[in-house]
């Protein structure tokens, strides 16, 4: 019975190790997915500004079409005035060239500040760009750390895997099967320690005459209270 319970014992503690080995690789995971996101929102920047840039283009472009436009209109304005008799025509096609150069005029103004926004964003876009690249170079250098990290835990939960079948093999599958549920059910804990009377998986005090039991080794023990295998341990 000293044997199973060393071996249980063991078995306890390979299992501690990979839960251990598995929440420090979910750490890894989340640190892993936390640099992607990262790299993910300045991509977005950077599509957001060439979207802007784009737009912007547009802009300038339509503006630079209604000024041309305005401008043909003011010549072919000019020819017609040559060709007039009345004294009423010619001032009503003077309102409307005035009108026209007004308009070219706000066009003109428009146009500046379109192309200052351009310069600007063009500016934004490019430093935010050479931050990206930055940001993706650096990234993959620390995504690859992150990962070598990651296997090398994954080969640690390997051998202990391993090791822990050879454990499972040297032991009756039922009281396998029993501290397995028990691990289940009592967070990861299906072994107490038992010292001085006491079961430290519940601190509660265990009945003398099953505290005298545990140095026998003659039988399974559970505590009363928390249903845990007792292991006796005298020192810690
Ligand atoms: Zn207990």
């Amino acid at each position: 019975m000293k044997k199973k319970l060393d071996m249980l014992e063991e078995l306890q503690g390979i299992d501690q190790q990979i839960d251990t080995l598995k929440a420090s690789q979910s750490g890894l995971q989340a640190e892993l997915s936390g640099i992607n996101q990262g790299v993910d929102v300045a991509r977005d920047e950077v599509a957001l500004l060439e979207a802007s840039l784009s737009e912007c283009e547009t802009g300038k472009t339509e503006l630079e079409a209604t000024h041309a436009a305005e401008l043909e209109n003011i010549t072919r304005s000019e020819t017609n005035m040559k060709e007039i008799k009345t004294n009423k025509e010619f001032q009503a096609v003077g309102r409307e060239i005035t009108a026209a150069r007004k308009q070219v005029t706000d066009i003109e103004e428009q146009l500046l500040q379109k192309i200052g926004q351009l310069e600007t964003l063009a500016g934004e876009l490019a430093a935010k760009k050479g931050q990206l690249d930055e940001l993706v170079v650096n990234s993959g250098q620390r995504i690859e750390a992150k990962q070598a990290e990651i296997s090398t835990i994954q080969s640690d939960i390997d051998s202990e895997t391993e090791r822990r079948e050879n454990v499972v093999k040297g032991l009756p599958a039922n009281l396998v099967k029993r501290f397995t549920t028990l691990r289940e059910q009592r967070r990861g804990q299906a072994l107490a320690f038992a010292r001085d009377g006491y079961c430290m998986g519940c601190n509660m005090h265990l009945p003398p005459q099953l505290y005298n039991n545990l140095y026998k080794y003659e039988e399974l023990l559970v505590c009363p209270h928390c249903q845990r295998i007792l292991i006796l341990k005298l020192q810690q």
